[in-house]
């Protein structure tokens, strides 16, 4: 949030948010507004618009919508903080120097810097080597024997570890004292204190955060040294769980496109890449981490999973299914077929049988529930007792499946594929759907619900109606009008800001709202209108009073058939001819 007077709220004060969204979106003026294709959702026709005078942006098709400064959060998937200073950036706003923080949190900071700092000093050295030593040619042999060509090891800042065991060390040495050398996992200890590189004689594959900045690097043996990958250690500035390799430069195309290729190693993600799909990514490792997983959820919720056919791969693709399917992925699986009678990885594949192949295949991939009962397929099915393992393999996934129709037609093929009886089937996934259920999380309606014409005249007037907001607010609430409707919140929200006597802000109202009733506003907020008048206002008020008086007449009425004579009930009736009168006065 912008805090009146923070430098936030200054920079949104200064800020033009149709400039700024229009660095990222072709913005057409329609109206009082500007239009153009969402870039949060795939679109033809346009139903995303930008508010000049609210500052506000909003898409009809997605319901996303908001300040600039969430726009900027969307598109870069950053923080509030770094939003900040991209629109400050952006409108040429000077930015003030952070506030001295505490010792001990400068002294982290200065120490991570140094170590990105050192890791790109490494990754020169190592593509140095690779280049220019007689060493390094014979691991460009190996790399060219991979097909990797020097586009390709230029492209994706492939160098080579030497095998003298001091090389780095040597180099960095000079400028990092040896603590921090130590902490930074390019160097190691040996038992007699005496420090050497941890990677000799290796092709090395820089490793980068989100944002690009080499933080790690994974390596592969160039002769038969085990283990064939030597990782760098977990350090202050990187954590295996929380990256994933190519993700900085896949981010945009994965954003883009809706959907991530997610491979095994770093080969297979350069082969891929170099493929032409360029939304791919490497967990680095066989088993994928709840956090990385998040990480892809920022920018999509369908992947295609195309890990090793071997054994661990097989069972890795299955781990992280389980993994995706908790965090309401769509998931397909590509399990690719052997080449010759060799199993395929991506990387293989790509170089035996070409690019065009393997976009194809990637192109038909299954759904996984497909891919799992071909699996399931491969067991043992002679026995009733081996059936029974091959659908207690396949229960965990199918319920998981979040929509109870798609489930249910799975459960369907799984019996024909199997060759079950669907009835046993059906009560081992209904007892497993019971399990599940407890977990289960609502998901917030999206859809804005109706609001009746003189609800969203109102709201409107309360937004923007400078001369007589704070009367209209009064108003509203002493009468108590709005209580009970489908839009109460968004009167509620909107009463207390007209009675602060604050101007106006979209987004600060907003920010007190769930999402259906922050949607619905800015959708009034956007529609067509004439200027409001206190006439008009008074006319909304009357026309609220007057259903309110006909819910109350329809209550009482109720009540007078439920209740036996006596005072109660002369109280009733004296309430009716009361309603009836004042209903029939407005007519
Ligand atoms: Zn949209």
């Amino acid at each position: 949030m912008a805090e009146a007077g923070s430098f936030a709220d200054r920079v949104k004060q200064q800020a033009d948010i149709v400039r700024v969204v229009g660095e990222y979106v072709r913005l057409k003026k329609s109206g009082q507004n500007f239009t153009g294709l969402c870039p949060f959702h795939g679109e033809k026709t346009p139903s995303f618009a930008v508010h000049p005078v609210k500052q506000i942006f909003h898409c009809f098709g997605c319901g996303k919508g908001g300040d600039v400064f969430s726009f900027v959060m969307e598109m870069e998937k950053c923080q509030f903080p770094d939003a900040v200073r991209i629109v400050a950036e952006k409108c040429g706003i000077a930015i003030p120097r952070p506030k001295e923080r505490s010792p001990e949190e400068r002294k982290e900071n200065q120490q991570r810097a140094a170590l990105v700092e050192m890791h790109r000093e490494a990754q020169v050295f190592f593509v140095k080597q690779l280049e220019s030593t007689a060493e390094g040619k014979a691991a460009r042999a190996y790399l060219e024997d991979r097909g990797l060509n020097a586009e390709a090891i230029a492209r994706f800042g492939i160098g080579y570890a030497p095998s003298g065991g001091d090389g780095l060390l040597r180099y960095l040495k000079q400028k990092y004292p040896e603590k921090l050398l130590v902490e930074s996992g390019l160097v190691s200890r040996d038992q007699n204190g005496r420090l050497f590189d941890r990677f000799r004689r290796r092709i090395t594959f820089a490793i980068a955060n989100e944002s690009g900045k080499v933080v790690a690097f994974g390596c592969r043996a160039l002769g038969d040294d085990l283990p064939k990958y030597l990782n760098s250690p977990e350090t202050p500035i990187y954590s295996k769980s929380n990256v994933l390799y190519h993700m900085d430069r896949a981010k945009e195309a994965i954003r883009r496109q809706d959907f991530a290729v997610l491979v095994e190693g770093y080969m297979d993600a350069i082969a891929v890449a170099r493929a032409g799909i360029t939304n791919v990514v490497a967990s680095c490792g066989t088993s994928l981490a709840e956090q990385q997983i998040k990480l892809l959820g920022r920018f999509t919720r369908r992947v295609v999973v195309n890990y090793d056919p071997d054994a661990a791969g097989q069972s890795a693709t299955e781990r992280s299914l389980s993994l995706l399917l908790e965090q309401d992925f769509d998931v397909r699986v590509l399990a690719l077929p052997p080449v010759g009678d060799k199993k395929a990885d991506p990387d293989l594949f790509i170089r035996e049988r070409g690019a065009e192949e393997y976009q194809k295949l990637l192109k038909e991939a299954p759904p996984y529930v497909d891919y799992l009962i071909a699996r399931a397929r491969q067991m043992d099915l002679s026995s009733g007792e081996a059936k029974s393992r091959a659908v207690n393999f396949l229960l965990p996934y199918v319920q998981k499946i979040p929509n109870r129709i798609l489930r249910s037609e799975w459960a369907t093929r799984i019996a024909q594929q199997l060759r079950l009886e669907e009835p046993v089937l059906r009560a081992a996934l209904s007892k497993a759907a019971a399990e599940r259920r407890s977990e289960l999380k609502l998901q917030p309606e999206l859809v804005g619900r109706a609001a009746k014409p003189v609800e969203r005249r109102l709201i409107r007037m309360l937004a923007e109606a400078e001369s007589f907001r704070h009367e209209l607010a009064q108003h509203l609430q002493n009468a108590r009008l709005y209580h009970g409707l489908a839009t109460e919140k968004i009167f509620a929200a909107l009463v207390i800001a007209g009675l602060s006597g604050q101007p106006f802000q979209a987004t600060e109202a907003a920010a007190v709202l769930e999402e259906r009733d922050r949607r619905l506003l800015f959708e009034i907020l956007f529609e067509e209108a004439s200027e409001p008048s206190w006439e008009e206002a008074l006319s909304c008020i009357e026309a609220l009073q007057h259903r309110q008086a006909e819910q109350e007449l329809a209550e009482v009425q109720r009540d007078i058939e439920a209740s036996p004579a006596g005072p109660a009930l002369r109280d009733l009736l004296t309430r009716k001819q009361e309603l009836m009168r004042r209903l029939a006065a407005a007519r």
